[in-house]
């Protein structure tokens, strides 16, 4: 058998796998609730203005196609930390590292293989269910992959004692990989004081937090999502963060995010960002530009930045009012136990719909949401809505 002939044929992604099978189907009603992207009225992916605006100036300004720095764009990791942080103390005191990564993906592979340098782990947690990805991504990255108690189903919540008694449970180093906001796939987020409670654990037990913010503003508003990133930093935790900024902006396809690692203080702080540059070298060399260069174009003009968060907060206004009304269509065909999906956050929701309906949906009408029951909502529109309540109640009837 030669070199190659010896590759076996690899699973194919389970929500990327959904795109292509929806792709080829050639049903005029189908629907692709699969993959986590935010489509407007009509149905198609958002230009946002403010990055189209940002867009413009950037072309205008026909810079040539420099290198980046292997850590990413100056004023980028500024800006978005300064989202990320607001004021923190852990700023001014240079306790924060910040580098631009390939998209929240990117964040946190660099960040999964930091720690595996640094010896961390090698047991990590993550929130079961989780995005599918995360499991793989720190597998690979070298850590043992287990996971700790969060979505209730017959609750249709968060089992938060099964959680914190997980945790509690873990052995000392242990990574725990946490949602930061607009959890995927359930979309239930912890509270104020359930975070509180976590952070006592996470200290208690010498845990290390890994935050996955893939959806700031996407959950109560940009400040109030990226408030559970003021409670670690106050609670004078260590921890990583990873941003993504392909739902935010609409930048899906530019792979734009960061990674900061918050540490005691600057020369640890220098030391970690040497580390990372020194992965990011080995890996892919240097981060893009464009998708850079155009958050942080967005974010340090006042004009933009507030058109911007305008339209960021009219998708999620938007994804609430299409949670009612699908509440209200399955209501109206007789459905009156799903009412929970008008109190969850994010694009996502877990439906509580078992496989075989699942399935029903896409051989039957060609609604491809996930197996598990996760679809997103941030796909429907006044078009399909009335479509999808139909498939749903002749699925369950
Ligand atoms: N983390 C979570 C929880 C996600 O849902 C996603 C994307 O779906 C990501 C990270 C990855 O984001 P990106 O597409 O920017 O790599």
């Amino acid at each position: 058998m030669s070199l190659f002939e010896r590759a076996e044929l690899a699973p194919a992604d389970p929500i990327l796998g959904l795109t292509e099978a929806f792709t080829v189907d050639k049903r005029a009603q189908k629907v692709n609730l699969g993959v986590g992207v935010y489509l407007d009225e009509d149905g198609r992916l958002p230009l946002m203005r403010a990055v189209q605006e940002a867009s413009e100036r950037i072309t205008q300004a026909a810079r040539p196609h420099a290198y980046q720095p292997i850590d990413g764009m100056p004023a980028y990791r500024s800006a978005v930390r300064a989202m990320v942080f607001g004021e923190s103390d852990a700023i001014s005191d240079g306790r924060v590292v910040t580098v631009q990564s390939l998209g929240g993906t990117g964040a946190l592979r660099i960040g999964g293989d930091l720690l595996r340098v640094l010896s961390a782990g090698p047991k990590l947690l993550v929130s079961n269910p989780s995005w599918e990805n995360h499991r793989a991504i720190f597998s690979r990255a070298g850590f043992e992959v287990d996971t700790y108690r969060y979505y209730d189903a017959e609750l249709k919540g968060i089992d938060f004692e099964g959680m914190i008694a997980d945790l509690d449970a873990a052995e000392a180093g242990t990574v725990v990989v946490l949602h930061a906001c607009c959890h995927n796939p359930t979309g239930y987020d912890l509270d104020a004081a359930q975070w509180d409670r976590v952070i006592e654990v996470l200290i208690s037990r010498s845990l290390v937090p890994f935050l996955d913010m893939a959806y700031q503003g996407f959950g109560s508003g940009i400040a109030e999502d990226g408030a559970v990133v003021d409670r670690f930093t106050s609670s004078g935790l260590m921890f990583l963060l990873s941003t993504s900024y392909s739902k935010s902006f609409s930048l899906y396809g530019e792979r734009v995010g960061s990674l900061s690692v918050v540490v005691e203080d600057s020369t640890v702080a220098a030391r970690v960002l040497s580390q990372l540059k020194t992965l990011i070298r080995t890996d892919y060399s240097n981060p893009p530009t464009e998708g850079a260069a155009i958050v942080s174009t967005v974010l340090l003009d006042e004009e933009l930045r507030s058109m911007w968060a305008d339209e960021l907060s009219h998708m999620r206004t938007r994804i609430q009012t299409l949670r009612t009304s699908l509440v209200a269509a399955l209501t109206e065909r007789g459905i009156d136990d799903m009412e929970f999906i008008a109190q969850q956050r994010g694009m996502f929701s877990y439906s509580g719909l078992p496989r075989e309906q699942m399935v029903a949906l896409r051989s039957e009408f060609g609604i491809y949401g996930l197996d598990s029951g996760r679809i997103c909502v941030a796909a429907l529109n006044d078009r399909n809505l009335g479509y999808v309540a139909d498939a749903i109640a002749s699925v369950r009837a």
